[in-house]
């Protein structure tokens, strides 16, 4: 059996972001990144992440408002249909939502593991109901997916400490982390980096920067090291209009090989 193909899809989608715009360029910002000569194309367990592996299938086509949910639903849905894992580069984070519907249909049983400063789990934001600030709420309503577990967290209000409660997630705050906590999922696990869960000394280029928070190296060991089978995955929230001389970009590109490479493992 050979190894299942993985498919990047670019999302350039920032409209439901709350207080900056920016992260619609990320796509075309990381892959620049992917392919710098500055470092080469290995994964630190030795995975070659070239397009061998990752085959580049451009961006979602969106309108300007209304439809982007089923629309990248769907193109999410004909990625699985065709055999191939996603790697999905956003954008803001609402994408998150049509790529787990997409996921969760193809997949019983999905978990999430989900990176970030904010538990994104408000029941609405600013009188939206789909904005970044809202997709696991979302998505657990859905019940669609059986494990919710959140690290970085650190921005929690009382009505997301009760949203969290209500929906079961597995919330691990940024001020009880010690890196020895046991991750694991029994099914297939869909991994969302938003890239703000970094704290901002190692990735500022975000919208909502929050001190306070991972470092690369962490974000890293838990990504390659939980328990389960990681099936797709998204890294959303880098904003490039506020990436000066990098180093986000960087960080995304390191991102995006070690996702690669523990998929291509899980998946062979
Ligand atoms: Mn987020
Ligand atoms: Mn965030």
């Amino acid at each position: 059996m050979g190894r299942q193909r993985i498919s990047l899809i670019g999302v350039p989608y920032d409209q439901r972001s709350s207080y900056s715009r920016g992260a619609a360029e990320a796509p075309s910002a990381i892959r620049d990144a992917w392919h710098r000569a500055s470092t080469n194309m290995y994964a630190e367990d030795g995975t070659i992440v070239d397009e061998s592996l990752v085959r580049d299938e451009g961006d979602v086509v969106l309108q300007e408002e209304g439809d982007s949910v089923d629309v990248i639903e769907e193109r999410i849905a004909s990625v699985l249909s065709s055999g191939s894992a996603p790697l999905i580069l956003g954008g803001d984070h609402s994408i998150t939502y049509p790529a787990v519907k997409a996921m969760s249909k193809h997949y019983k049983g999905l978990g999430i593991l989900h990176f970030d400063a904010h538990s994104d789990m408000y029941d609405e934001f600013e009188g939206d109901r789909l904005s970044h600030a809202c997709p696991f709420a979302r998505i657990m309503e859905e019940g669609a997916v059986t494990k919710l577990v959140q690290i970085g967290i650190r921005t929690l209000t009382t009505h997301l400490r009760e949203q969290a409660a209500r929906f079961g997630a597995e919330v691990h705050e940024m001020k009880d982390w010690t890196g020895t906590e046991h991750i694991s999922f029994d099914g297939p696990v869909y991994i969302s980096v938003d890239i703000d869960a970094l704290d901002p000394a190692f990735a500022p280029a975000v919208s909502h920067r929050e001190p306070g928070g991972l470092s690369t190296r962490q974000l890293i060991d838990v990504i390659q090291r939980f328990e389960g089978r990681a099936v797709g995955a998204d890294l959303v929230e880098f904003n490039p209009s506020v990436d000066r001389d990098g180093p986000t970009d960087m960080v995304c590109s390191k991102l995006l090989k070690e996702l690669a490479a523990r998929m291509s493992r899980d998946n062979r």
